[in-house]
C-alpha cells in the first residue's frame, strides 16, 4: 500500500523498534521471573520499557502495569476498578460512559452488569463532546452511587477532544473513579499525568509506531484493582502471565521515539498538513462536512461526510487505487453497520454511511498529501 491514512486503526513499526524487538527475540529471550542471567537480561528489557513509558505519560514506574493492548488494558481497567469498588462500597454501582467510547470500553461497562453494575449512557453534543451540564446533574443527583466514569482522552473515528481535565475534576469531588481511554492520543499530544486528576488511563503500542500485542495501564497510586488475569504475579500482582519481552520493549523504544518528536515540536506542521488536506477534501464533494468538525480534535484525524456516497465501496475503490483510508473504526469494517459513534452524535443516516476517517501520522509528508488528495479528487470524480 502506497499511501497509508489510517493510521488511527494501527501505525506501522518504527525500524528502531523492529530492531530492538529482533534483539530480545535472538538474544534476550529469557524469561523476566527468572533468577539466571538470561532472566537478569529480559528483566532489564522490560524495566527499561517501564521507565520509557513512564517518561511519556508522566507517572512512577510504580504505576505501570503492561498488557497486551488497548483492550485488556480497558478490561482490567474498569472491570478490576469496578469490582473491586463495589466491594468495599457496595452503594457504588453506577458505571457511565458516553455512547461515542470505544467498543473495548462500552463491552468492558456492559460486562459490569453481570457483577451488580447499572449502566448509564452520557449525552453528548453533535461533536461527541460530553455535555457537561447534565454530567453534573447527573453527579449532583446521584455521585454517591456512582463506581466509575470512562471517557475518552481523542476519539478513534473524528479525533474530537474530550475535556478530560474537568471530567477528572467533576469525579474526585464525588468520590468517583475515573478512566480515560488515551490510546489515540499518548505518543501524538502531550500527557502528563502527574498534573491531571485521572485514575486509570489506557493505550496501546501499535498507534505510536510500536507492535500490536503490548499496551499499558496506568493506575493513580492508592487505586487497587482486582486481577483479571490470574495465575502469577508479574507486573505487581496486578497482571499474571509472563511478560511479553519482545512487544514490551518495541513498546519502550516506540515511547521514546514519540517523547523525541514531541519535544522537537513538530506538532504544528502536523496541524497545518490536517487542515490543508481537509480543506482540500472538502471542496471535492457538495455538501461534504467534517464530523465532529466544531471541536477541538486531536492532529492527526479528518472525519469527512460525503452525502450520498457509500463510505464502503470509497474504501475499496480507494484501496485498488493504492490508497489506505477507513470507514469508520477497524474492527467495524466488513459490516454494513453505520458507526456508532456518528449515531451518537446525531449525524443523520445519509452522512454517515457516506464518511471515511483519514488519519495521518508522524510520518506523513507533504508529498503523501498531494498525492493521496490527487487519488480522492479523481475517484471522487467519477461518482
Ligand atoms: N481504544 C481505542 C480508542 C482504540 O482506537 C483501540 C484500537 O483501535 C482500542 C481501544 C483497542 O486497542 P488494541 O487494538 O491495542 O486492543
Amino acid at each position: 500500500m502506497s499511501l497509508y491514512l489510517d493510521n488511527n486503526a494501527t501505525t506501522p513499526p518504527d525500524t528502531q523498534v523492529i530492531d530492538v524487538m529482533r534483539c530480545c527475540l535472538e538474544e534476550d529471550w529469557g524469561n523476566p521471573s527468572s533468577a539466571h542471567r538470561a532472566g537478569i537480561a529480559a528483566r532489564r528489557r522490560v524495566e527499561l520499557a517501564r521507565s520509557s513509558f513512564s517518561r511519556l505519560v508522566g507517572c512512577d514506574e510504580s504505576q505501570v502495569v503492561f498488557t497486551s493492548g488497548g483492550t485488556e488494558a480497558a478490561n482490567l481497567a474498569i472491570l478490576g476498578a469496578f469490582r473491586r469498588t463495589h466491594a468495599r462500597e457496595p452503594e457504588r454501582t453506577l458505571v457511565v460512559c458516553p455512547g461515542t467510547e470505544h467498543p473495548a470500553v462500552l463491552d468492558s461497562i456492559e460486562r459490569c452488569r453481570a457483577f451488580g453494575a447499572e449502566v448509564v449512557r452520557l449525552p453528548v453534543d453533535s461533536n461527541g463532546v460530553l455535555d457537561l451540564a447534565s454530567f453534573e446533574r447527573l453527579l449532583d443527583q446521584r455521585g454517591r452511587m456512582m463506581a466509575l466514569c470512562s471517557v475518552m482522552w481523542a476519539n478513534n473515528e473524528t479525533g474530537v477532544i474530550q475535556p478530560i481535565e474537568r471530567i477528572g475534576t467533576l469525579c474526585r469531588e464525588h468520590g468517583v473513579l475515573f478512566h480515560t481511554d488515551a490510546v489515540q492520543w499518548v505518543g501524538r499530544e502531550p500527557c502528563d499525568l502527574s498534573n491531571l486528576p485521572i485514575d486509570l488511563l489506557t493505550c496501546s503500542a501499535h498507534k505510536l509506531h510500536g507492535p500490536k500485542g503490548a499496551g499499558a495501564l496506568v493506575l493513580r497510586k492508592g487505586v487497587v484493582l482486582e486481577s483479571r488475569a490470574l495465575g502469577g504475579p508479574q507486573e505487581r500482582e496486578r497482571r499474571g502471565g509472563t511478560e511479553n519481552v519482545a512487544a514490551i520493549a518495541g513498546f519502550g523504544r516506540a515511547c521514546e521515539l514519540a517523547s523525541d518528536w514531541l519535544h522537537a515540536e513538530r506538532r504544528d506542521a502536523g496541524v497545518s498538513m490536517r487542515d490543508r488536506f481537509e480543506a482540500a477534501v472538502l471542496a471535492l464533494h457538495p455538501g461534504a462536512v467534517v464530523n465532529g468538525g466544531d471541536a477541538p480534535r486531536i492532529w492527526n484525524t479528518v472525519n469527512i461526510g460525503f452525502p450520498g456516497l457509500q463510505a464502503q465501496l470509497l474504501v475499496v475503490v480507494f484501496s485498488e487505487r493504492g490508497l489506505a483510508v477507513s470507514g469508520g473504526a477497524a474492527c467495524a469494517s466488513g459490516s454494513l453497520e453505520v458507526s456508532g459513534v456518528l449515531g451518537a452524535m446525531g449525524v443523520d443516516p445519509d452522512t454517515a454511511a457516506g464518511s471515511l476517517r483519514f488519519s495521518l501520522s508522524r510520518d506523513t509528508s507533504d508529498a503523501d498529501i498531494d498525492a493521496a488528495l490527487e487519488l480522492i479528487a479523481d475517484v471522487l470524480a467519477s461518482f
